[in-house]
């Protein structure tokens, strides 16, 4: 499975904590992050992760494009609900393309690892067949 990790500036502790508790689940699937967040899981556990441009700069807006193109099965986004963010229509947009597309999407610490439990015992593999349809076309 293809996971998208992203976390808000005072939630980044919280995501390496989760990313370390987890790193033996994630480390089966390929994972994506924003810049930020995904340099600091990288550094604290030295899982693989492609890291896409910081948030604020794009990095939501170029995972909700993989997002649309069915290339990400599942996003862990733990956002900060008490810190107005400068880019807020990215963090919107990107939330309401996993509603659009039904990717799973937890956006704080509890949901989040229910997803990664979730994901560990196969309850995603439903995913699979929905990318069937697409894999060849996206090739990926
Ligand atoms: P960052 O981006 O990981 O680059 O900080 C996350 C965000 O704020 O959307």
């Amino acid at each position: 499975m293809n996971i998208a990790l992203i976390a808000h500036d005072k939630k980044k502790d919280d995501i390496v904590k989760l990313a370390t508790a987890y790193k033996d689940v994630l480390a089966k699937h390929r994972l994506f992050a924003t810049g930020t967040t995904g340099g600091r899981i990288i550094d604290a556990t030295g899982l693989d992760i492609h890291r896409f441009k910081s948030g604020p700069l794009g990095g939501d807006q170029q995972i909700g494009a993989y997002i649309s193109d069915n290339k990400i099965d599942m996003v862990c986004f733990i956002r900060d609900p008490l810190t107005p963010q400068a880019h807020e229509p990215d963090i919107s947009a990107l939330l309401r393309l996993c509603d659009v597309y039904e990717i799973p999407l937890a956006t704080n610490m509890s949901s989040a690892e229910m997803l990664l439990r979730g994901l560990d015992a196969g309850f995603l593999d439903w995913r699979n067949v929905a990318k069937e349809s697409d894999r060849d076309e996206l090739n990926f």
